[in-house]
């Protein structure tokens, strides 16, 4: 008697245990099959699965229990056919060897139709390079619905879920994506990190008729788009946006429908609604709350174009509305935003009516780029403050009226108590981190944090401190005593987020070390610095040293690294030598500087220049300096850089204030030729500095409008500002020769 261990028929399916049993079990598949992935981890599983079904006997891939069953290392699925139907997939600690995680093709021919994935969970699964390319869901064929699924983490380059339109056979789709929870979405600092997309520009004239509602988006934060539309006829009802940095973005394609959605920004940084381009776009009855965005990230923004665009470019706004939204505190409603030399074709045949903006906080929240003549304004309602849209100087009048507007919180919405005809329909259930996604997996944050672990006391002496980390967990906060002295024979790895502290009373303990880096900031680490004095008076006496650096390989996690109360000394056996060394593919999500000193320096203190594609990626999104004394450094205390001419970012972001510069940047080898050089920075605002015996403090403006602001600042016997573009805002700057 033969038992067949690995494939037992059950009545109400085929229950696999492994790829062989699954692939026996897939080869011919009829209506109404069911095959079953058993409980338990499936490793390198590249699931095929193909067949017809019927509407009434679908055919059926699901798992032994929700919740456990795991496909890891390269697993991925492919599925094409008639009515096919997966559910309970979970994807993690691994990556796709293919182009798509799950994917509604299994060859550039072979398409679903009628289709559905629903609880799938994709978690964090990414290749270990960034820039390595992927989706984790790409939809082909027509009539397919991928619902209630739960994809948090996407790292890398590509779009999280994308409608591709590549064939005739995969447009006029009426796909539905509903009920997805969107989560955590890093900062990718390139272009390639939107959420959902819909078409590319080359199908951009197609209609796809993608219909996507009831989703909740939760952080993002990958790019300026959060959702890139660039089709035809799709329809995003009733989504939740909640801290998403970026917009829901009319990129390309005509008559799209943004009715009903919710944008929550909570004051966070960079958080945007909604941007319209090209023709017949219908934006109505959306919330939008605490958006901080500007410029292209605004609360609503309506974009130039370019006459005769090409197709790939900025098509002109014509034909299109907006109405009926709510703007609760928010900042930022822009008007003929990307005005430019090519980006001259004004809105044409375009309304703004009944509309309700509320900010008792900000004045001026409209912004007009240009001649806003052919946009048509009517019915829309102010709070007192707010000061109307401006024309070519003049206050447009009509179209607004200015009320004392009383709200009433309704489900958890600031509603205007006096009208019921703005904003969303109150009936539509509004989709949250409860009702999206799947309710059998837990959620996951997965923001870099320090000082949840546990405190430990090291003592001093050699590789004390590098035994410590070595043993500690992520979080936790290592303790060293004042006044002694640990000495480091071994580069100590860091592998994940990990703080290193003094008592904070008496002198600072010091850190010597010999090797060429103190600190190697790994994929997965994060690194915080207390109260430290570390000196390179006892380090190899070789050129290149560094107190940090990152990975020298491509990191897929974002890293931070904070310095507070420490001093940087005697950096300067040899030149060249680093307090932050970064390498290519990595990117640090923020660097902070507060109250510390950098003394005898031969090389960079942070030098983020290590992108130099001129592709628009660059190594740090925020960079916050304050309180800091930069003296004798040889290379560039700050050098940020971010070359090319694309507009997908909202980095780097610089904040430096109170500091002073002493003899910075003079080592002609660092290259720099400057003590604070920014090239390509969106965002920076420099205030309170001095600058002595030192280099200049470069400004290189490239593209999207950067802000760019240095105040009361002096330069004695230094070389003062120098800019490529006279575009920053310079106050109180004094100079002083010698
Ligand atoms: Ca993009």
């Amino acid at each position: 008697m033969t038992i067949l261990t690995s494939c037992l028929t059950q009545s109400d399916g085929i229950l696999v245990k492994d790829m062989a049993a699954f692939k026996a079990a897939t080869e011919n598949l009829s209506p109404g099959d069911k095959v079953i992935l058993a409980n338990g981890i499936w490793e390198n599983a590249e699931l095929v699965f193909k067949g017809i079904g019927t509407e009434d006997n679908p055919i059926v891939l699901t798992v032994e229990d929700k919740g456990k069953v795991f496909l890891e290392g390269e697993s991925n699925l492919q599925i094409s056919g008639e009515y096919i139907h997966v559910e309970g997939l979970v994807f993690r600690n691994g990556h796709t060897p293919t182009g798509a995680v799950v994917e509604y093709r299994t060859s550039s021919k072979d398409f679903c139709n009628n289709c559905r994935m629903t609880e799938i969970v994709i978690d964090d699964y990414n290749p270990s390079e960034r820039f390595e390319s992927d989706y984790w869901v790409a939809l082909y064929g027509k009539n397919n619905r991928f619902d209630h699924s739960y994809l948090v983490g996407k790292r890398n380059n590509g779009v999280t879920l994308a409608v591709r339109l590549t064939t005739p056979e995969s447009r006029e789709n009426f796909h539905r994506i509903d009920h997805n929870y969107f989560g955590y979405h890093p900062i990718l600092g390139s272009n390639g990190g939107e959420t959902l997309r819909i078409g590319t520009s080359h199908h951009s004239l197609t209609n796809s008729n993608t219909l996507v509602e009831d989703n909740y988006f939760e952080r993002c934060n990958g790019e300026h788009e959060i959702i890139s539309n660039k089709s035809c006829q799709n329809t995003f009802r009733n989504n939740t946006f909640f801290e998403c940095q970026g917009t829901l973005t009319m990129r390309h394609g005509n008559e799209t429908l943004v009715d009903n959605n919710y944008f929550f920004g909570n004051r966070k940084a960079n958080t945007g609604g909604i941007r319209i381009i090209n023709e017949k776009q219908t934006v109505i009855n959306n919330y939008c709350e605490g958006l901080t965005g500007y410029r292209f990230r605004g609360a609503l923004v309506i974009m130039n174009g370019v006459p005769n665009s090409p197709i790939n470019r900025y098509f002109q706004v014509k034909d299109s509305k907006a109405a009926n939204n709510i703007f609760v505190d928010c900042d930022y409603i822009q008007f003929c935003a990307g005005s430019d030399e090519e980006r001259s074709a004004t809105p044409e045949n375009t309304t703004f009516t009944n509309n309700l903006i509320y900010n008792e906080n900000k004045d001026d929240v409209f912004t007009v780029y240009d001649d806003i003549s052919g946009i048509d304004f009517d019915g829309n309602i102010l709070s007192p403050n707010i000061q109307e849209p401006q024309n070519n100087g003049q206050l447009i009048k009509d179209g607004f009226t200015k009320e004392t507007i009383s709200f009433s919180t309704k489900n958890g919405l600031q509603l205007p108590a006096s009208t019921t005809s703005i904003g969303p329909a109150m009936e539509s259930e509004r989709p949250s981190s409860d009702n999206t996604g799947v309710s059998w997996y837990p959620k996951k944050d997965y923001t870099i944090n320090f000082n949840y672990g546990e405190k430990i006391d090291v003592e001093p002496g050699k590789n004390s401190l590098y035994n410590a980390i070595k043993n500690s967990k992520s979080g936790d906060i290592i303790v060293l005593e004042n006044g002694e002295e640990y000495h480091m024979t071994k580069s100590i790895d860091i592998n994940h987020p990990i703080t290193v502290t003094s008592s904070l009373e008496g002198d600072k303990p010091t850190i010597t070390f010999e090797k060429s880096s103190l600190f190697n900031i790994e994929n997965g680490g994060a690194l915080s610095l207390k109260g430290l004095l570390i000196s390179g008076i006892k380090s190899d006496d070789y050129s290149g040293n560094n107190v940090v650096r990152t990975s020298r390989y491509s990191m897929i996690n974002n890293y931070k690294f904070f310095a507070e109360d420490c001093d940087f000394i005697d950096l300067d056996v040899n030149h060249s030598f680093n307090v932050l060394r970064v390498f290519k593919n990595t990117f640090a999500d923020s660097i902070k500087l507060v109250n510390c000193n950098f003394k005898n320096i031969s090389g960079h203190v942070l030098n983020m220049d290590k992108e130099t594609d001129d592709i628009g990626i660059y190594n740090v999104e925020n960079v916050f300096v304050k309180d800091c004394h930069f003296e004798n450094v040889g290379g560039a205390a700050i050098h940020l850089y971010r070359g090319g001419r694309d507009e997908s970012t909202f980095g780097p972001i610089l904040d430096l204030n109170n500091s002073s510069f002493k003899n910075v940047g003079h080592d002609i080898r660092n290259k720099v030729d400057a003590a604070v050089s920014i090239h390509g920075v969106q965002l920076a605002e420099m205030n309170g500095l001095s600058f002595e015996d030192s280099k200049k403090l470069n400004l290189h403006l490239v593209v999207g409008d950067p802000v760019i602001a240095v105040k009361n600042t002096s330069f004695k016997n230094s070389e003062g500002i120098s800019s490529n573009d006279p575009a920053y805002t310079a106050e109180n700057i004094k100079t002083v020769e010698k």
